[in-house]
């Protein structure tokens, strides 16, 4: 109780004896509901004795007890004069003080937040003095003010109205008071308070956000003048973003921060990337007038184009990085936030001191798009967090041509969802841009005390329609008449400087010149920009850039190294209890290591990390249930079964080994795959892996694979050596746990974009995860993983696969099978090869051989034409799948294999074994898949 708002107000006498029956009433109250008493005497009656009983049981009698001695206790201590002791007038203090929670809870429902005024809200109720029984003959008492923040312990009703109103209810809106941790809540109370919600910033101060804002109207006004009703999506209404992002680089800067990710979508960001990222304006309008970039075959439109430059800040140079982004305008920000943690693990920087994300949003699809939801979620988490991101929304209050909230979204606020993890949020009227500084000051200040997010709504309009093609008053009118008259943030704030006499109009209208002539002759426009910037501050990607596509590379290693490595992973620290089960596991790993047992999927999958890791290369593995696997194959984490503490031995092969980052995911796969691919697409020395609960999940993150994943490097020349696993197989299990959906993947392949990889053996696996990360080409490769395969008898491998093979894209026949007999071959992908070797063996058949495709993109046409070579008798040719004909890899990879066929043999037609077309990709009934899959096996010896 020593220091505690209630102390204080105890302190203060007023409370003192005299008031026991007016507390014991409000404890009546407290007892029958808790949150009808104001939150200060809720915690207070919350920690009063209880004696181990609920505090409903707390008796009347102690309580009176309690407040009779601690009164004569604050008697003692602080003697009172009798005659400030009123119980009327206590009753109004204990109404004041609700009265201030009620403005730092409500005080931006009365914010004056839309600067075209057309926001229609009424106050509320619990802002008005009746409300809590106070009157205007009230305003002139003097009451304590309790914690509220204004420097004097006591002042009239009438000043702390006014100095709450000044606080909460003009330019911004404040919510902060959903915050449970209250010292969170305490500091944001001082920091607005104190100050009334409006810093005096100095002229210079001002001076600056004014060049800001000219710089910001100044771009717009130059690109609409040299390229009339091109697209563009200016920033004209949120020129305030300017100003802001200039203040959280700088400030950030100031705290050491070295690196800043941003992510934005289309609207503002020529704007953001010339004025606050340095761009050339020349580059920007050699943009304009569409000149290509060199090699690159596809390119993107201007509006998506990211870019990297270093800028100076009183805390030293700043690496800035923008993100490339699609169309789909939420989804860049968990990519934002997968580079951001990429480069903190480079900097070992654990809490997010050194490199910042900011990522900035639509006010419609904040709202809408449940990725954001799934990126508010991800940031505490272990795989995920990044010390908190500040998240701007440029809420120009329409989105597109909807702007009704009924039909834009059912909360107050675009911006409620961050409530969801607390996340403080500050409305703020764009026009004001001094307002704006000040929460980007908060912003900056909170992030880096707190690492946790907080949202900024700038609240602005758009000036023109959603491009500057677009007509907006047919759908907006109202809106649009307002706008039409409507004064920019810039010639408002001008206004407000020559008056107040910071500034003379001369200075202001040379702003606008310089701004101009800038323009005119193609300089940089950013004064902070380095124009030599320190390489050190990022990742040099040269080493993997330029290499044309190749299937082979060397992934041997040797025995003996291997051997030393498989025995380090064994070890346990003492005392520590593996599961049975597990334990099991261990000892045959322990068998396959020396040679004496067949080495299954889990032991060479574990290989592969660990020579990876030997050899200098990172590994990160998230994704649901990945320390364990899907289906209890890997086992990366092993569990003490006395305290259940964790032990990851891949983390333990030596000192100082690169880092082995292995985490289950929470539930989602949209944001967790993005996340992903900005993390390979910032480490590209490391082996990056995404698994998939079950193939088919990976649908969840569609955007993902279609936007980034299989077009990034073509669209903006981004290199990605992302690895999907996505387990896959046809098993009776039903339709949502059957297919990786594979031709999803194949019909997106093209210009050798991805790789997409049905290993068969435990030595394929582990020579393909090797492949990814030794050969300096960076490509995404996508895996369907097996199921029982993981378990199979005959899918093992010897350890001499492992040290001297390497990854084979086909595989021929293994059996001893004299070519000149064979006149059938039959060709598949995954499991389904096991099924038919099985039942050629059994019948004993000599004139069929069978073939694997272990790599389906890039198509291995020579490796095949090879495996063919030898059967000069060949009168049957066949592609067996397990998945239905619409889908798997006929249509899509037949035209390769026909080919090869034809030029093989032209007399060869390609022949199809597989399920018949379906609308659902796998049977649920399991008699019907047996009865599917004895027929397509069937068909594959016959058709
Ligand atoms: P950043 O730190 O993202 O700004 O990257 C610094 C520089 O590295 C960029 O300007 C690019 O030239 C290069 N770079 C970054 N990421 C990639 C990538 N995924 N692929 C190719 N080059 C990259």
């Amino acid at each position: 109780m020593q220091d505690s708002p209630m102390q204080r107000m105890w302190d203060s006498a007023h409370l003192s004896g005299g008031n026991a029956a007016y507390v014991e009433e409000l404890f009546e109250l407290y007892l029958h509901d808790p949150n009808a008493v104001p939150e200060e005497w809720r915690s207070y009656f919350q920690k009063l004795p209880a004696n181990g009983t609920p505090a409903s049981d707390v008796s009347h009698s102690s309580i009176r007890e309690h407040f009779i001695l601690l009164a004569k206790n604050q008697r003692r201590a602080q003697p009172v004069s009798a005659g400030s002791v009123s119980t009327e007038h206590e009753k109004k203090q204990v109404e004041v003080l609700r009265l201030i929670q009620a403005y730092r809870l409500r005080g931006h429902q009365a914010a004056q937040l839309d600067p075209l005024g057309l926001q229609q809200r009424s106050v509320p109720a619990d802002l008005s003095l009746n409300h809590y029984g106070l009157t205007d003959g009230d305003l002139d008492t003097v009451f304590r003010t309790g914690d509220l923040a204004i420097g004097t312990d006591e002042a009239t009703l009438r000043e702390i109205v006014d100095s709450l109103k000044a606080t909460y209810c003009r330019s911004i809106g404040a919510e902060f008071s959903h915050i449970v941790d209250s010292e969170q809540r305490t500091w944001f109370q001082q920091r607005f308070e104190s100050v009334r919600g409006q810093p005096d910033f100095s002229p210079e101060v001002k001076a600056h956000l004014l060049e800001r804002l000219t710089a910001a109207e100044g771009l717009e006004k130059y690109l609409g003048t040299k390229y009339p009703g091109t697209k563009r999506f200016g920033l004209e209404g949120g020129e305030s973003l300017i100003p802001l992002l200039d203040e959280i680089i700088q400030r950030t800067g100031s705290y050491g921060v070295k690196e800043i990710v941003l992510g934005m979508a289309h609207r503002g960001r020529l704007n953001v990337l010339v004025n606050t990222l340095g761009k050339n304006p020349r580059d920007l309008f050699d943009e304009f007038e569409g000149k290509k970039v060199e090699g690159l075959s596809s390119g993107d439109v201007k509006y998506h184009q990211g870019f990297s430059s270093n800028v100076m800040t009183p805390g030293g140079e700043v690496h800035l990085a923008m993100a490339f982004n699609p169309s789909h305008l939420e989804i860049v920000s968990p990519v934002v936030e997968g580079s951001v943690r990429a480069r903190q693990d480079r900097r070992q920087d654990e809490v997010g001191d050194k490199v910042l994300p900011i990522t900035i949003h639509g006010d419609a699809a904040v709202a809408g798009q449940g990725v954001v939801m799934e990126t508010f979620q991800m940031s505490q988490t272990r795989a995920y967090k990044t010390g908190g991101t500040i998240r701007v929304v440029v809420n120009n209050q329409v989105g597109f041509t909807t702007n009704k909230q009924e039909d834009s979204r059912s909360t107050e606020y675009a911006t409620d969802v961050a409530k969801m993890i607390q996340a403080p949020i500050f409305h703020v009227n764009a026009d004001d841009p001094e307002a704006v500084l000040f929460v980007s000051q908060l912003a900056v200040d909170y992030r880096m005390q707190f690492k946790r997010d907080i949202v900024l709504d700038l609240i602005c309009y758009r000036r023109r329609g959603h491009n500057e093609a677009d007509e907006p008053s047919g759908t907006q009118p109202l809106m649009y008449q307002k706008i039409a008259k409507q004064r920019t943030t810039r010639e408002l704030y001008s206004d407000s400087l020559i008056q107040s006499k910071v500034l003379t109009s001369e200075d202001v209208q040379a702003r606008i010149d310089e701004y101009r002539d800038a323009l005119d002759n193609g300089l940089h426009v950013v004064k902070s920009l380095v124009k030599e910037p320190n390489p050190e501050l990022f990742v040099d990607w040269r080493p993997y850039l330029g290499h044309a596509w190749t299937a082979r590379h060397d992934t041997r290693f040797d025995l003996k190294t291997l051997q030393d490595l498989s025995t380090k992973l064994l070890h346990v620290p003492e005392g520590f209890v593996v599961q049975r089960q597990v334990n099991k596991i261990l000892e045959d790993r322990s068998k396959m290591g020396a040679g004496a047992m067949p080495i299954n999927w889990g032991y060479a999958e574990t290989m592969a990390y660990a020579t990876l890791l030997f050899e200098g290369h990172p590994v990160r593995i998230t994704g649901q249930d990945v320390g364990r696997g899907t289906f209890s194959h890997r086992h990366a984490a092993l569990h003490n079964q006395k305290d259940g503490s964790t032990y990851l031995p891949l983390q333990h092969l030596y000192e100082g080994q690169p880092s082995f980052a292995l985490y289950d995911s929470f539930l989602s796969e949209e944001a967790v795959l993005a996340f992903e691919y900005g993390y390979a697409t910032t480490t590209p020395n490391a082996l990056v892996i995404w698994e998939a609960q079950f193939g088919d999940f990976a649908n969840g993150a569609q955007v993902v694979i279609d936007q980034f994943i299989t077009s990034g490097e073509h669209k903006w020349g981004r290199l990605c050596g992302l690895t999907m696993l996505l387990p896959h197989g046809y098993e009776g299990q039903g339709p949502e746990h059957s297919s990786a959906r594979l031709e999803r993947y194949l019909q997106l392949c093209a210009e050798h974009n991805i790789q997409v990889c049905v290993p068969t053996t435990p030595a394929q696996i582990y020579h393909l995860l090797r492949r990814q990360v030794i050969r300096p080409l960076r490509k995404p490769l996508v895996v369907l993983t097996p199921k029982s395969l993981l378990r199979h008898k005959l899918a093992i491998s010897t350890i001499e696969d492992l040290t001297q093979s390497c990854f084979q894209t086909a595989i021929g026949e293994i059996d001893q099978i004299d070519p000149a007999k064979v006149e059938r071959l039959v060709l598949c992908s995954g499991k389904v090869y096991y099924d038919l070797l099985e039942k050629r063996r059994a019948e004993g058949r000599e004139d069929i051989a069978i073939v694997r495709i272990e790599q389906l993109y890039p198509f291995p046409e020579d490796d095949l034409a090879e495996i063919l070579a030898p059967y000069q008798n060949l009168k049957h040719i066949v592609w067996c799948q397990e998945e239905p004909m619409n889908q798997g890899a006929w249509y899509c990879s037949q035209h390769h294999m026909r080919r090869v066929a034809i030029a093989h043999n032209k007399e060869l037609v390609l022949q199809y074994a597989g399920r018949d077309a379906s609308a659902s990709p796998a049977a649920g009934y399991a008699s019907v898949h047996a009865e599917q899959q004895e027929k397509l096996l069937q068909d594959a010896f016959t058709v």
